[in-house]
């Protein structure tokens, strides 16, 4: 899963990035090691994998992971192939969802691009680049249905969602706030849009608004306002904090966070939010070797949960022996729950949930 961080100049966008290479996953664990300088790797937090290190006394655990790509370079006029425009554009195109941080905080001696803190201007800046990128390509294809049409109803069809993309960019307005069905949706995700794109705003505030003014101000407010609008998410954090955080032990990182009144560090916050962005779901396996969490995108059934762990128990599939966290939690081991009756036998048209403990069934 890649997400893109995005922002105007000193913005945060280094800070958080540094936060979030400091704090990196051991690259031991993944399969992706060598990693591009402007991608950090991150574990995804999940309480659950605790219980069950202790429940099987495992000798490792894995957590699943979440690609952070520092995109700097955004200029106004970057559709226009100013700048870095065109590389910034398609390396927004590659992510599956933006992390768009907006300056939230003063600083006089951290200059402002346009010469003074507007949220809203800055977000209206960025993304307008990707909503004009977004007009050349409709019109593109608007052109191209157009010729094709003869008396296509399938055609007919999406030339009319093409020609009311096409008035919601005139607008100013990204795609991702437009009220469409399903169909439409389905649609509109082959077109590719950059603003389309799910987002999180991550307003940037001050390490005083952060402790004192419970991470709020008058900057934060405008930027909630405008995610409204788009049915976006708000993360609130403090990039120069999250920079020190990063860079604690376990415990000292705890006690830090305790001191300043935070019950999880912000970049925690925007993992999970990342998380729920993308209807992502994670499962889990646990044994003596190893307990670890498997990110899949909620509907999976259970023979393409199994193709993460590996595709030969996908192709060999014969059941999953499922038990909700909760159950097995709440019974202690997997013998007790077994004993009630907790643990099931599930075929291939079994949906897997968030939570699952499962054991896969395959033959070989
Ligand atoms: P970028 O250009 O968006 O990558 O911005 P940087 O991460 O380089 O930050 C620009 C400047 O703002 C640096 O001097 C940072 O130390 C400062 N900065 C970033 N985050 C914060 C913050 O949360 N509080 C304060 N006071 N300064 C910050």
């Amino acid at each position: 899963m890649k997400l893109g961080i995005v922002g105007l100049p000193n913005v945060g966008k280094s800070t958080l990035f540094n936060a979030i290479t400091k704090a990196g996953a051991e690259s031991a664990n993944y399969p992706f090691c060598t990693i591009e300088p402007n991608v950090g790797v991150v574990s995804v937090p999940d309480e659950r994998l605790n219980v069950l290190h202790e429940m099987y006394n495992s000798k490792k655990t894995v957590q699943t992971a979440i690609e952070f790509y520092d995109i700097a370079g955004l200029v106004k006029g970057a559709s226009k192939g100013e700048g870095l425009g065109n590389q910034f554009l398609s390396h927004i195109r590659e992510v599956a969802s933006i992390i768009h941080v907006v300056r939230c905080f003063e600083d006089e001696n951290v200059v402002h691009v346009d010469g003074e803190i507007g949220p809203l201007k800055d977000i209206e800046t960025i993304n307008l680049e990707l909503i004009f990128s977004d007009e050349e390509i409709i019109e593109r294809r608007i052109t191209k249905t157009r010729k094709a049409l003869k008396g296509n109803k399938k055609l007919q069809g999406e030339l009319e969602i093409l020609e009311k993309i096409k008035t919601t960019l005139e607008e100013g307005i990204s795609v991702r706030a437009m009220d469409l069905t399903e169909d439409e949706w389905n649609f509109v995700k082959t077109l590719q849009l950059l603003s389309a794109k799910p987002i999180i705003y991550c307003a940037n505030v001050s390490e005083d608004d952060l402790v004192e003014n419970n991470m709020e101000n008058k900057y934060v407010k405008e930027v909630r306002a405008f995610a409204k609008t788009e049915n976006a998410e708000v993360v609130v954090i403090s990039a120069k904090i999250e920079q020190e955080i990063a860079e604690l032990e376990d415990e000292e990182r705890d006690a830090f966070l305790e001191e300043l009144g935070l019950k999880e560090s912000g970049l925690d916050k925007l993992i999970k939010s990342s998380y729920h962005l993308l209807d992502l779901i994670s499962f889990l396996t646990a044994g003596p070797e190893e307990v670890r969490a498997w990110t899949i995108k909620r509907g999976t059934k259970a023979p393409q949960a199994a193709g993460k762990i590996h595709s030969d128990i996908e192709r060999g599939f014969i059941r999953a022996e499922t038990i909700a966290f909760e159950d097995l939690k709440d019974h202690g081991s997997m013998a007790a729950a077994k004993e009630k009756g907790l643990v099931r036998l599930e075929g291939k048209d079994y949906v897997v949930q968030d939570g699952d403990v499962i054991l896969f069934r395959f033959n070989v």
